[in-house]
């Protein structure tokens, strides 16, 4: 089998009117009107010479066409070769930037979209699901939780959560960490959610880096996470702050989790090296893709890690690839089902459009996949064309 064909499509949806960022970032009224203009997503389409397609999708949190450029850049790398090739296919791309400063960022994002195709043609050659390429159904049920509240009058937060748990939910996530001089404020309404979900329901809290560089506001925020009984504390810190985790795992009992803002197995290393976090939440998109996101899983076991992959706002290529590697991870712990988008006023058709999730079934908090070959998606041929970037 050879490769002959390598495409990539950038889609953009633009917002029908400006929103504030939905999330805890630095200077947040300033640069939510870049980063939330516009649901995105590139998605890659590799063909080889016996008919087959293979379909991935490149993490985009910015510039999609950037990051289509850059897959077309190296296409010439692909033609002719065997995509079932993953591991030197993924060597070689990494070869072209490895000691040019680009072994993280758009670079390992394009190639997150290319890895993936080549494992989805793989699967479908083999006639068998992507899960089984990796290893096997280790995990025949993942437990999924609902991602993710995010904080304001406690009368939606309940009817919210009513909601989810109608779903099948029995595990929310709470985005906290917008208003870090506020944070015992937030805590109140912390407390309200966990007192009206009860005591059968698992709660996480997710800071997305909001504390930046105060060690003192994440020391307190957790104490008081961790004093409500919360099953883990996400991303308070800096992405990079390898000590500032190290030291919050020393000093609390809750749980540390982070990873979605990191890239390779070498950064990955430094934590697990460090013993700084008790959970791994790598996003096998922006890691390079399935052969990567599989490297970093397999290392956090060996350093008693569990793995709860990211899914985060992007369409549901990159969420089926969590479930095929979630499907397989001996140390998976928890599945990130996304519930909402960006702009809660209005859908973001990358999201639930596109394509299905493989699932086929939710309940009681466990969800099921299907089996069929490849990824197991099939992609909406009318949302790419209405979409698609020029
Ligand atoms: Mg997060």
């Amino acid at each position: 089998m050879k490769i002959t064909d390598v495409e990539a499509i950038a889609l953009a949806v633009p917002m029908e009117k400006q929103i504030a960022a939905p999330i805890s970032m630095p200077r947040a009224d300033e640069v939510a009107p870049v980063v939330f203009k516009e649901y995105r997503s590139v998605i890659v389409r590799i063909r080889a010479d016996n008919g087959l397609e293979g379909v991935g999708e490149c993490m985009t949190r910015l510039s999609g066409t950037a990051l289509r450029d850059i897959v077309h850049y190296v296409k010439p790398l692909l033609i002719g070769k065997d995509p079932r090739d993953v591991e030197y296919l993924w060597d070689l791309l990494w070869s072209v930037m490895i000691n040019r400063g680009h072994h993280s960022g758009f670079y390992l994002e394009a190639l997150a979209g290319i890895d993936t195709a080549l494992w989805d043609i793989w699967g479908k050659s083999a006639g068998v699901p992507v899960w089984r390429l990796l290893g096997g159904k280790t995990n025949p049920k993942l437990w999924a939780y609902a991602s993710s509240l995010r904080l304001r009058d406690i009368e939606i937060l309940r009817d919210e959560i009513d909601k989810h748990k109608a779903n099948g939910f029995n595990a929310m996530k709470i985005k906290i960490g917008k208003d870090p001089m506020n944070w015992r404020g937030e805590m109140k309404t912390v407390e309200q959610i966990k007192e009206h979900a009860g005591d059968d329901v698992t709660l996480m809290a997710d800071v997305n880096c909001g504390y930046g560089h105060d060690l003192k506001t994440a020391l307190q925020v957790g104490q008081a996470l961790e004093a409500m009984d919360l099953y883990w504390y996400e991303e308070p810190l800096a992405p990079d702050d390898i000590e500032g985790y190290a030291y919050l795992k020393d000093k609390l009992g809750i749980r540390i989790a982070t990873g979605e803002a990191d890239f390779n197995r070498f950064s990955f290393a430094r934590f697990f090296k460090r013993d700084a976090i008790d959970i791994v939440q790598h996003d096998a998109a922006r890691a390079g893709g399935i052969t990567e996101a599989r490297k970093i899983a397999d290392m956090a076991s060996a350093f008693h890690v569990q793995y709860a992959p990211h899914t985060g706002s992007s369409s549901n290529i990159i969420m089926t690839v969590s479930l095929h590697l979630a499907t397989y991870a001996p140390n998976f712990l928890i599945y990130e089902y996304m519930q909402s988008d960006w702009n809660k006023e209005q859908h973001n058709p990358l999201h639930w459009d596109l394509c299905q999730l493989p699932i086929k079934s939710f309940k009681d908090g466990y969800l099921e996949m299907e089996d069929k070959p490849g990824l197991g998606i099939e992609l909406n041929e009318e949302v790419i064309e209405k979409y698609r970037l020029q």
